[in-house]
């Protein structure tokens, strides 16, 4: 089974959790932007020192450690291999994939434990940083196949770092199993004490009037009082709060049971634990068990046992618990259980600060639950209420993602009355709706009842807009805040809000958005950008719901920034001048690099694909538009290999093959004349070895479209070898855009000259060196642009069409081509071959083939009994073979056929006469009234066709000119002249036609359609 965490994790399940213990040890963290600043923190606050290959300047945030000597910042073109070696762990995030795949293959040979954000394959363990601290990072590791060597090194180094409850074991590996079973355990007991209590705390509804307050069974710590008044709160009037305190209010006015899983945040849930201490009822005049669990593998466990009493169940988590509640609550919903948790999403850096992180909120996402985001204290008790009325009505869990921080604010709550009022209503309203229909009805119903407006997705700004900004919780709530001076500076310009995240109404997003907007631009939330689920969302939202206006939807990572961060990216991403803003260290500096890298790095909706988005559009093919192609966007056919024979003597220099395509059970019609198209893929090995040098995963899977095109999925070795012109010749555009990507300025300057005219001759010799767009990638290692662009950059492979060589009516089901492998050598002496005819070539039996048919212009008359006169060169008699076969059955069928002439011509009658034996034997029947073989060595003088054209004047003047008749030239280009003027020949000497006028006929032949031509 997959797993997939929220920090871009993909791969198969951890089956270990150990703790890294990293005190006095060495770190080694590459990379540039918040993810490396990320990972680098995570090191030193498990006590390591740091070394930080970056490209980028020393980020503030890290400026305390770095003045106690615990992180060294170093350019990253200083890094050498060697260098591992002194690393007790490597981190890469954020780098790109050369670097990723260059450090991860020293850190294997050096036996380093490496993780590199978003590649399981490259990765030895998963970061799952629930805990850290002073004593250690927790991390998951793989030991399903994944570099079994490397973990095994990493277990004997690191000493776990396990929850108290587990310290006995520390030091070894605990087992998920061993965890979850742990976490039962815990589970259980924390009933049998909910029990020993009063038997009453687990069914309040019945017996809350009469029972003695539970005891408390909150830890020393919680004793404190909280610092928001209760009273004040259930009165309704305006009191002073932070998002913690409502949270807290609605969770504790709401519930029966409580649990509080804090990872590290003593005071969340503090408010709760002393209510319920103090013995305050709920609304429902119930008394309240609050209860402080612990965050671990299997953590939500006791939330299953709880609603198993009956009870009203909520608990308040900080949100680096979802993932790990995470499939706990799948079960949940499955099962359809009425339960709400309060997720406080944040983060602290370095430096102690709190910023609203959504990267483990977003671990909801693919459970079924509902989940909603809030902003400001007021949203929180708003949309806190609101999620528990969803719950209780809906039978459903829900994940209320509230944005931390240490914002107090005037907050007006509801009082209890009204509150257990409002939950009864919402529960009778939404009897038997639909999830996403209960979420409306409770929006509304809070709407009439309160006067404060939510909905599933809120949007603010202009009718018109051409940018519409999206983000959830603080920056939806920050944008909404700058958009009036945004709308002073840029008139078209909106927010849309995401309350609702899950159940997620695409179509509803797309419809507040409006019908003027070009541009979209998420604003990131979580502290990995590559794990931005809502961008992801959004996009493909957009995408199927706006299919024919060119939106294009980017980002913006606004991680860790203020409300005047937020602002400034805005202004940035409308293209408007930055105002003044108060230097907030690195989230500016975030900002201000993630704008600036995003036309590089981010091409709109190219992205590494996620699994799950895969299977949905799997699963529900219609939904999404789905097709399943090898070739997408074309009409093509997937044909396979029956039989292919060299036609020319081995020893021969030139390859020439007949190769038949059975295409029974496809839809593949063709008639007389037509062209097959193939579509050719590259060699899988040299694909394969280009992404070995450039540094690409090529099993990443990929989604990406080109401009304009519709997005195609594929694996990067997938799209190297189907899609993208890897071996063919690069444009000067490519030269060009490949300069701003070379970070040696050298290199730059190189790619850039040759585009120039003084670059001409160069530029020239390459051409006809047969550069391409491989070898220049990798000539100019410094240029590298991320996969996502080369998909934009490289041209796709575009289908070689060949004349078909047969006759449906003689071998239905079959069609036939008779190719010429192209071969030469490059000038230091490599042996070159065409894209297409290197794989017909290297095709066997049995093998499948993704064609298409063109129709052409050589078709045969309308007339079996017209004459037909047809000159081919080598591989250009293939459609004549196809005009004789056609013939030769219309004849069996009885009709009256037309004289057939055949002019052929080739070098060497021993080598290329080919489909020699079939001509002479139509010849013998007199089907092909006249062969005219022309093998221009096989003599001391050159015999080319248009000779042998010239010594039949008579014929060719009295089947063009009296009898109607039809002329076919196929092949190469050269003859054609020649051809033209013996047949000027023949109407001049036996035809009558003056000199003067033979250039006229021949013309009005062609207008006719009588004289046709298809050379190549
Ligand atoms: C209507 C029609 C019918 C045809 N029928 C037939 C037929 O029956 N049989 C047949 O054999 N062919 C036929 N052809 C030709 C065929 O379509 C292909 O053009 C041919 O097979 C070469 O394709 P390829 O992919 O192998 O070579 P390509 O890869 O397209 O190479 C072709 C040439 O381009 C140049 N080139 C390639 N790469 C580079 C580079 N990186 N830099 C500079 N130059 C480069 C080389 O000079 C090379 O010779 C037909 C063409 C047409 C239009």
């Amino acid at each position: 089974m997959a797993a997939s965490d929220s920090k871009g994790y993909a791969g198969p399940t951890p089956s270990l959790i150990v703790g890294l213990r990293l005190g006095g040890k060495k770190a080694a963290v590459f990379g540039e932007g918040a993810s490396a600043v990320t990972r680098a923190v995570f090191a030193l606050d498990a006590g390591a020192t740091v070394v930080l290959y970056t490209a980028g300047s020393m980020p503030v945030t890290l400026s305390k450690w770095a003045e106690a000597g615990r992180i060294t910042v170093v350019a990253a073109g200083k890094y050498v291999a060697a260098d591992l070696a002194e690393f007790s762990v490597a981190f890469v995030a954020n780098a790109d994939a050369a670097t990723a795949a260059a450090v991860a293959q020293d850190a294997h040979s050096a036996g380093v434990p490496v993780n590199v954000a978003g590649s399981a394959t490259l990765s030895d363990f998963a970061l799952l940083p629930t805990y850290r601290g002073a004593a250690g990072l927790q991390v998951a590791v793989t030991t399903n196949g994944v570099a079994p060597r490397v973990a095994q090194r990493l277990l004997k180094e690191i000493v776990g770092r396990l929850p108290a409850a587990l310290e006995p074991q520390l030091g070894e590996v605990v087992r998920l199993s061993a965890a979850a079973a742990e976490a039962e355990r815990e589970r259980q007991a924390a009933v049998s004490k909910l029990e020993a209590s009063g038997a009453e705390g687990l069914s309040v509804e019945a017996t809350a009037a009469n029972t003695p307050a539970p005891e408390s069974v909150g830890s020393a710590a919680d004793h404190d009082e909280p610092l928001v008044d209760l009273s004040a709160l259930r009165s309704g009037s305006a009191t002073e709060a932070d998002v913690q305190s409502v949270a807290a209010y609605a969770a504790h006015a709401l519930s029966d049971l409580c649990f509080v899983y804090a990872a590290r945040e003593q005071t969340l849930g503090a408010a709760a634990l002393a209510w319920s201490r103090r013995a305050e009822k709920n609304a429902f005049g119930g008394w309240v068990s609050a209860l402080r669990m612990q965050t671990r593998a299997g953590a939500g466990h006791a939330l299953w046992g709880a609603l198993a009493s009956g009870a009203r169940v909520a608990a308040i988590a900080s949100a680096e618990s979802l993932p790990l509640m995470a499939p706990v609550l799948a079960e949940l919903a499955a099962l359809r259980q009425p339960l709400v948790i309060h997720a406080v999403a944040e983060s602290l850096d370095a430096a102690g600060e709190a910023h609203a992180d959504y990267a483990d909120a977003l671990a909801a996402l693919q459970t079924g639950a509902v989940v909603l985001a809030s902003a400001t204290p007021q949203e929180a008790h708003d949309v806190g209420v609101v999620a528990h009325a969803v719950a209780a009505a809906a039978a459903v869990p829900v994940v209320h993602v509230a944005s931390a921080g240490d914002r107090v604010e005037s907050v007006r709550a509801i009082g209890h009355a009204q509150l257990a009022q409002f939950v009864a209503a919402v529960a009778a309203e939404c009897s038997g709706l639909a999830v996403a229909d209960a979420v409306d009805a409770a929006f509304a119903r809070f709407r009439s009842d309160f006067g404060r407006t939510y909905a599933r997705f809120e949007y603010s700004g202009s009718a018109n807009a051409e940018t519409v900004f999206v983000a959830l919780g603080k920056p939806a709530a920050a944008a909404v805040l700058a958009l009036p001076s945004l709308l002073r500076d840029a008139a078209a310009t909106g927010v849309l809000s995401v309350r609702a995240l899950r159940p997620w109404a695409a179509e509803d997003l797309v419809a507040r958005i409006p019908a003027t907007a070009r541009r979209i631009v998420v604003l990131g939330c979580a502290r990995d950008a590559t794990a931005d689920a809502l961008r992801a969302d959004v996009a493909l939202a957009v995408l199927v719901g706006r299919p024919a206006a060119a939106v294009r939807v980017g980002g913006a990572d606004v991680f860790g920034a203020s409300s005047t961060g937020i602002a400034a990216a805005m202004r940035e991403a409308l293209g408007l001048a930055a105002v003044e803003v108060e230097a907030e260290g690195q989230a500016e500096e975030t900002i201000e690099k993630t704008l600036e890298d995003a036309p590089k790095d981010a091409p709109e909706l190219n992205t590494v694909a996620d699994p799950l988005d895969i299977v949905r559009r799997l699963a529900f093919p219609e939904a999404f538009g789905t097709q399943l192609s090898a070739r997408p966007g074309e009409r093509t056919f997937n044909v396979r290999v029956s039989s292919k024979y060299r036609m020319t003597p081995d020893s021969y220099d030139r390859n020439i093959f007949h190769i038949e395509f059975d295409t029974r059970g496809t839809d593949l019609h063709y008639e007389i004349g037509d062209a097959l198209g193939v579509f050719g893929c590259n060699d899988a090995e040299s694909v394969d070895a280009f992404c070995t040098a450039y540094g690409l995963d090529a099993d990443a899977v990929v989604t990406a479209a080109r401009d304009g095109e519709q997005r195609h999925t594929r694996s990067v070795r997938g799209w190297l070898t189907n899609g993208l012109d890897l071996f063919g010749r690069p444009s000067k555009g490519f030269y060009t855009a490949l300069a701003d990507f070379a970070v040696d300025a050298a290199e730059a300057e190189k790619l850039r000259w040759l585009t120039t005219a003084d670059g001409a001759i160069e530029f020239r010799d390459r051409v006809a060196d047969t550069v391409t767009y491989a070898d220049l990638l990798l000539e100019f290692a410094s240029a590298r642009p991320s996969f996502l662009r080369l998909v934009d950059l490289i041209a796709p492979i575009k289908p070689r069409h060949y004349s078909i060589a047969s006759s449906a009516k003689m071998h239905p089901g079959s069609v036939h081509l008779c190719v010429v492998a192209v071969e030469w050598r490059d000038s230091r002496g490599h042996a070159r071959t065409g894209q297409c005819t290197r794989f017909l070539n290297t095709l066997r039996v049995g093998d499948a083939v993704v064609v298409s048919v063109k129709p052409s212009v050589m078709k045969l008359p309308p007339l079996d009994s017209q004459p037909v006169i047809m000159a081919g060169l080598g591989t250009g008699m293939a459609p004549f073979r196809a005009f004789i076969e056609e013939r030769a059955v219309r004849k069996m069928q009885g009709a009256d056929v037309g004289s057939m002439t055949l002019y052929f011509g080739s070098r060497h009658r021993a080598m290329e006469y080919l489909y020699g034996e079939e001509f002479e034997a139509y010849h013998a029947d007199g089907l092909l009234t006249n062969l005219r073989l022309a093998f221009s060595r096989d003599q001391k003088e050159k015999i080319y066709i248009q000779h042998r054209m010239r010594q039949d004047t008579e014929i060719l003047a009295s089947q063009m000119l009296v009898e109607d008749g039809s002329f076919y030239l196929c092949g190469p280009t050269w003859p054609t002249g020649d051809v033209k003027d013996a047949m000027v020949n023949a109407f001049t000497t036996m035809g009558g036609v003056k000199p003067g006028d033979a250039n006229k006929v021949i013309e009005e032949l062609k207008e006719s359609e009588r004289y046709i031509l298809e050379v190549y």
